[in-house]
């Protein structure tokens, strides 16, 4: 399936444009002071988007992490392949029934022997930082196993999931933001010799902690024609600007929900985020790219679009968004169909504890100038007493707090007890010194332990999961996957 192609238009929920790309609906105009294309039917003014950046970092997240098995194959979209022999070593070929290609199958064994003392060693708490010295390693050796590692265990995970969703119903999400580390590549020699802060959109199964997709701004995708950046590229690029104040701490989650809207709406425009400080928003590959952290916002479509292209159309949704309008606007045009029928429900999602105790009675306001419907609930999760912010962004109707309960976390925290545990085990003065590219494969390799291996049982209730200790038996079940699903020939 390919990515949406315009992502300007209506973002407004109940607007008979919503999510239309049809740009004979709308008018350019600057009237609010940024360009920006009106809806004549909603008054809304959703600031332009360029399509080029989201599509690109879009193809380079599905790259990353929805890699296709085998890696090396044809460009044929569903190849059909046959057994074709096997390597003097063993290995199993394979044919390709369009094209007549033969490869070969990652042979089980071969990879065990290079990659198991990784995961075993991970599995008894050996740090990132400490892995090389442990497992003797070249530089060169760790860096490529190092890639293949968190290449198989991205194979290996997206077929559970793409086998456990074929059979979901019914799912609860919950998308928030962090900031990674990460070395910025200015030159140690000047003054800007600062680290980089990516900004980081995580969405996790609030009912289980399953972490489906991380992602971030970084556009790495350039090395095969670095001498000519995109043209789209300056246009795109986050500008360094002083940073937002942090999200507001006031006991009150309805007030807090407030002031984020305040802040919101202070800016330039909605989307125009300023999320570090200024000397952590440069990343420099080579002397062709400026700036390879693009607009937040452009982040944020590119990781919905993945979502969406994985979401099989059946599953009913419920979705707690951090409170980010461009977040919400990147939700609602890549699900726009699923919302406007109901089967998708967004919210915003706010949290506090609720240290004094005080149960005061569930409230109920209306909020901002968008007019979203909030509540105020109290609950007990198994740590600590909360109160929760919810606004409703995709249905007019009331709610009361017993249709509302269920759809919170099992864990109020749930985007904490990830990311909280992940900074621990990669520390920001260990990441200030690796790539980009690096930490990513650093975070893939998280997102599995936190997911199959550093829990009791792993965060899918399936047998598809036993095999997630085992390199060899990841390795069979991916060949086996590979064969049986092709044609007979
Ligand atoms: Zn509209
Ligand atoms: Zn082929």
């Amino acid at each position: 399936m390919s990515f949406r192609l315009n992502y300007n238009g209506c973002k407004t929920y109940g607007c008979r444009n919503c999510g239309n790309p049809n740009q004979d609906l709308y008018q350019f105009s600057k009237r609010l002071g940024y360009p920006a294309w009106h809806c004549d039917l909603c008054g809304a003014y959703p600031p332009m988007l360029l399509n080029e950046p989201i599509l690109a970092l879009a193809k380079q997240l599905q790259q990353q992490q929805f890699p296709l098995y085998p890696s090396k194959r044809c460009d044929c979209e569903s190849p059909s392949w046959l057994r074709y022999g096997h390597t003097p070593t063993g290995s199993q070929r394979i044919q390709c029934q369009c094209c007549m290609q033969v490869y070969t199958l990652p042979n089980p064994t071969q990879l065990a022997k290079r990659l198991q003392p990784w995961l075993d060693a991970l599995m008894t708490g050996i740090t990132p930082e400490k892995l090389q010295s442990h497992l003797g390693l070249t530089n060169k050796i760790f860096n490529q196993h190092l890639q293949k590692l968190s290449q198989l265990l991205n194979q290996y995970s997206r077929s559970v999931e793409q086998k456990l969703l074929s059979q979901t119903m019914t799912l609860n999400w919950h998308s928030f933001t962090y900031r990674q580390t990460c070395r910025s590549g200015l030159s140690a020699s000047t003054k800007q010799h600062h680290a980089t802060q990516l900004w980081t959109l995580c969405t996790l199964d609030s009912q289980t902690g399953y972490v489906y997709l991380i992602s971030d701004n970084a556009w790495l995708n350039n090395q095969g024609n670095a001498s000519s950046p995109a043209n789209w590229q300056a246009d795109a690029q986050y500008q360094a600007k002083t940073e937002e104040p942090s999200l507001s701490h006031d006991p009150d989650v309805l007030n807090r929900a407030e002031q984020t809207y305040q802040k919101i709406l202070a800016r330039s425009q909605f989307d125009q985020i300023a999320y570090c400080k200024p000397q952590h928003g440069q990343l420099k590959l080579d002397k062709h790219t400026p700036n390879a952290l693009l607009r937040p916002v452009y982040a944020a479509h590119a990781h919905m679009q993945n979502l969406y292209q994985h979401l099989p159309k059946q599953v009913t949704l419920n979705w707690l968004l951090e409170h980010e309008s461009f977040i919400r606007g990147a939700a609602i045009t890549s699900f726009c169909a699923s919302v406007n029928s109901g089967t998708t429900a967004l919210y915003y999602y706010h949290y506090a504890l609720n240290s004094q105790q005080t149960e005061s009675a569930n409230q109920q306001r209306t909020l901002s100038w968008w007019n979203e419907k909030w509540y105020k609930l109290f609950v007990n999760d198994k740590q600590a007493a909360y109160q929760v912010g919810l606004g409703v962004l995709t249905s007019q109707a009331d709610k009361s707090p017993e249709q509302l309960k269920p759809l919170l976390p099992s864990q109020i925290n749930v985007a904490e007890r990830f990311f909280q545990p992940f900074k621990l085990w990669l520390p920001d003065s260990y990441a200030s010194k690796l790539s980009a590219t690096r930490v990513q494969q650093w975070q893939t390799i998280y997102r599995y332990l936190h997911n199959y291996l550093l829990v009791h049982t792993p965060r899918v209730t399936s047998s598809l999961a036993s095999s997630a200790h085992s390199v060899s038996s990841m390795v069979a079940q991916l060949n086996n996957d590979t064969i049986t699903h092709s044609k007979k020939g």
